[in-house]
C-alpha cells in the first residue's frame, strides 16, 4: 500500500512499542496524520482522546526506522574481500581489494544493479536512512524507499593527486556532497579544501578515522603499513609525514586543520586516547561505529565505554560487503552487545536509530517514535519476543538477537 492511499488519521496499536528516547509501552499506540506522527502513548490514554480512529491491531512490536550512516553500495558488486591470509593486515585487504576494482573492471550498470540490490536489502531489512560513501557516481535509487544521502569520496596521498583532486572539486556542481576518505590518504591540504566546502555548502562532512595504528605511524614518522603501500603507488612524492604531530595525536591534528565540528562524523574510531575523545567531544563532532567490519579486518575493538563516558552517543553503520559479509545493522547491534556487555541494551539500540540520525542531521524525521517526525516505522514480529515480560528484556532480546523474523514498514 502507498503512503498517499493511507487514510489521513489512524491509530496503530501494538503490544508494544519502543519509542528509543523514551520508555518501552506495553499495550502502546501511536496516533499517524498522513506522514507525520501524531501521538505516542498507552493504548488506553490515545483510545480516550482519539475515539473515533480506526484502529490498525498489530502484533509484535513498533519500532523507529533503523540508520545505517556507513556504507558504501557502490562496492557490492565485489562481494567479500577476503586479505590474503590470517595475518594480512588492513594495508593488504586494501591492496587485493584494489586489485579486484583495477581487474574485474565493471561496467557502472553492473556496478549500479549491485548497489540498488544492495539498497533494497537495507530497506527490508528496516534502514530508513543510510549515509552512503563512494569513490564513483552510481546516481540515485528512486525505486528503493529509504532515503540514502551520498558523499562523493575523494583521496589525495601524493601532491599531485592532491592537485587533482583540488581541480576536479571545482568542476563540480553545488548540490554534489564530497568528503574525505581518511587521514592517511588524504593530504592536510586537501582535507581543509572539501570541509571549507563542506562548511559553506551546510554539508556533512565523513572520514574514516583511527582505524588501524599505522594511522598515526604514517601522519608523525612515515612509517607503517600504510607507508610502505603508499611509497609503492606514489613513490617520493607524498605529503607525510607531517611535521609537529605524533602518532597519539591524529585528533588533533584534524581539530588543528577544522576538520571537526558537528557536521563531521568520525567512522570507526578505534585507536582513540582519552584525550581525543574529549577534542571530539568538545567539538560535538559525531562518532559512527562499524564493529562488523573491525572485526573481519581484525583491527581492534573500540572503546565504547569511554566515547559514552564523554557524552558522545555514536551512530552505527555496516560498511560494506567488501569487510563486512553479513551488512546487516542488527547484526553490528548483536556485535557490540557480545563486545561490551556492560553496555546496556538501550544504548545500543539508540545507536542504531537515534545516534544515526543525530549524526546525519535528521534527528527532526528519524531516529525515535515522537510527536512531529516522519510515520515510517516497523513492524517486527519474532517468536524470540514471545515470552518477554519487562522492557530490559525486550530490549535485550532486540539488540542480541539478529534480524527479526518479520520486519513490515507502516
Ligand atoms: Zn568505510
Amino acid at each position: 500500500m502507498s503512503l498517499s492511499s493511507k487514510p489521513p488519521f489512524r491509530i496503530y496499536r501494538a503490544p508494544w512499542v519502543v519509542p528509543v528516547t523514551s520508555q518501552v509501552l506495553f499495550d502502546g499506540a501511536i496516533v499517524v496524520d498522513n506522514e507525520t506522527i501524531v501521538a505516542v502513548g498507552a493504548y488506553s490514554d490515545i483510545s480516550r482522546l482519539h475515539p473515533d480512529l480506526s484502529v490498525t491491531v498489530c502484533s509484535g512490536g513498533l519500532l523507529p526506522a533503523l540508520v545505517n550512516c556507513h556504507i558504501h553500495l557502490e562496492l557490492s558488486v565485489y562481494g567479500v574481500i577476503y586479505p590474503p591470509t590470517q595475518t594480512s593486515n588492513m594495508c593488504d585487504w586494501i591492496k587485493v581489494l584494489l586489485q579486484a576494482r583495477e581487474q574485474a573492471n565493471f561496467s557502472l550498470d553492473e556496478i549500479r544493479a549491485a548497489a540498488k540490490k544492495m539498497a533494497q536489502t537495507q530497506y527490508d531489512s528496516g534502514i530508513g536512512l543510510m549515509l552512503d560513501t563512494g569513490n564513483i557516481d552510481i546516481g540515485t535509487f528512486d525505486s528503493c524507499p529509504s532515503e540514502i544521502y551520498s558523499l562523493y569520496e575523494m583521496l589525495g596521498p601524493s601532491k599531485a593527486a592532491t592537485q587533482k583532486a583540488i581541480e576536479t572539486i571545482e568542476h563540480f556542481s553545488a548540490e554534489q556532497s564530497v568528503t574525505a576518505h581518511a587521514p592517511y590518504s588524504t593530504s592536510p591540504n586537501l582535507l581543509k579544501v572539501i570541509k571549507k566546502r563542506c562548511r559553506n555548502q551546510e554539508q556533512l562532512f565523513s572520514i574514516h578515522l583511527a582505524e588501524n595504528l599505522d594511522e598515526g605511524l604514517l601522519l608523525s614518522k612515515g612509517e607503517g603499513c600504510f607507508a610502505r603501500f603508499l611509497q609503492d603507488r606514489t613513490g617520493s612524492d607524498s605529503p607525510f609525514p607531517i611535521p609537529g604531530i605524533d602518532s597519539s595525536t591524529v585528533v588533533e591534528y584534524l581539530q588543528r586543520l577544522g576538520i571537526l565540528d558537528s557536521k563531521t562524523i568520525c567512522v570507526h574510531c578505534i585507536h582513540l586516547n582519552d584525550e581525543e575523545i574529549k577534542i571530539i567531544a568538545d567539538a560535538e563532532a559525531h562518532v559512527c561505529l562499524c564493529p562488523g567490519s573491525n572485526k573481519f579486518l581484525s583491527v581492534g575493538t573500540v572503546r565504547l565505554q569511554a566515547l559514552l563516558d564523554h557524552g558522545i552517543l555514536p551512530a552505527l553503520g555496516t560498511d560494506s560487503i567488501a569487510s563486512n559479509p553479513s551488512v546487516d545493522l542488527w547484526q553490528e547491534m548483536a556485535l557490540l552487545r557480545k563486545e561490551h556487555p556492560a553496555v546496556s541494551p538501550g544504548s545500543i539500540l539508540s545507536m542504531a536509530t537515534i545516534g544515526g540520525a543525530r549524526a546525519m542531521g535528521r534527528a527532526n524525521d528519524y531516529g525515535s517514535l515522537e510527536a512531529g517526525k516522519t510515520a515510517r516505522f516497523l513492524n517486527i514480529q519474532d517468536q524470540e519476543y514471545e515470552d518477554v515480560e519487562s522492557s530490559e528484556q525486550l530490549l535485550e532480546r532486540l539488540t542480541i538477537s539478529g534480524k527479526p523474523e518479520s520486519v513490515k514498514w507502516l
